[in-house]
């Protein structure tokens, strides 16, 4: 059904957002790409999934800036680029705050402001925000990302109201911990560190927060992404769909 709309991912060459593009492009999208990673990997997406991939370093403005008039007039914009830091604040590296601000909130802000102008025009757009539960409620030792992330929480309800006689939806996603490479990298590392087997870092340190105990898999992320994009979905505006296995419900 979405045959004839352009989307973007932002961060779209790992994770959560390489699933989301996956998606829509199965439901027909023309996809831009955006993302690190090394070069036969992007070549290999951009084959697989017929779509331009732009290389451009979201914690800046100016990259911003870069990506969507690399990328042109798109219908479905997708804000997914994201990373993190763990450090107790008061030696929180004041360079990781910035670049996490940058990169996990302002970069929302300056792709949506080049996007709308094209979608009101249109008279039909989404904008889907890749938050997080940490959009809801706060983890230690986590300032920057639960910062950024209930910013961007607050930017999604600001653009819905803007954007909703307008045919453009805004709305967030948040899940949980999801299985990633991130996630599962951490694993070893977390073994040796507290002397853990797999299955107790697994259940213990990273599900600790999730009742369900289990991870949430890219494609569940995605799927909702999709809804989101649909006729079913055209009301659905300034939402925060949390995928967290009831971690927000305490
Ligand atoms: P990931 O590390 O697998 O993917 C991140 C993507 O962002 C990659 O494509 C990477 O190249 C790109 N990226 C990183 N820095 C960038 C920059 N400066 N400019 C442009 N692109 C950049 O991570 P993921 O787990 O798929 O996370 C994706 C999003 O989902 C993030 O916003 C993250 O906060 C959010 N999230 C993840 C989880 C989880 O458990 N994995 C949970 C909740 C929310």
């Amino acid at each position: 059904f979405l045959n004839g709309k352009r989307a973007l991912v932002t961060g779209s060459t790992s994770g959560i957002g390489l699933a989301i593009a996956r998606a829509l492009r199965a439901e027909g999208a023309t996809l831009v790409l955006n993302g690190f990673g090394p070069g036969e990997l992007i070549d290999e997406l951009c084959g697989e999934l017929g779509a331009s991939h732009v290389d451009a370093d979201l914690t800046s403005a100016a990259g911003a800036e870069k990506l969507m008039a690399a990328a042109g007039e798109v219908d479905v914009l997708v804000n997914n680029a994201g990373m993190q830091f763990v450090s107790p604040v008061e030696d929180f590296p004041v360079a990781k705050w910035e670049a996490i601000i940058n990169l996990n909130l302002s970069s929302a802000f300056h792709t949506s402001r080049l996007a709308v102008p094209y979608m009101k025009q249109a008279g039909w757009g989404r904008i889907i925000n890749v938050a997080s539960a940490h959009s809801l409620v706060a983890s230690p030792y986590k300032a920057a990302y639960v910062a950024a992330k209930h910013g961007i929480a607050g930017l999604t309800k600001v653009l819905a109201l803007e954007l909703a006689e307008a045919g453009i939806t805004a709305n967030c996603i948040s899940p949980g911990y999801v299985w990633t490479p991130l996630v599962e990298n951490q694993i070893p590392d977390t073994m040796a560190a507290r002397g853990l087997t797999r299955e107790q870092v697994m259940r213990d340190v990273l599900l600790a927060k999730q009742p369900t105990k289990k991870f949430v898999a890219v494609e569940e992320v995605a799927a909702m992404a999709v809804f989101l994009c649909g006729e079913a979905a055209q009301n659905i505006n300034g939402a925060n769909m949390s995928i967290d296995g009831g971690w927000t419900a305490e």
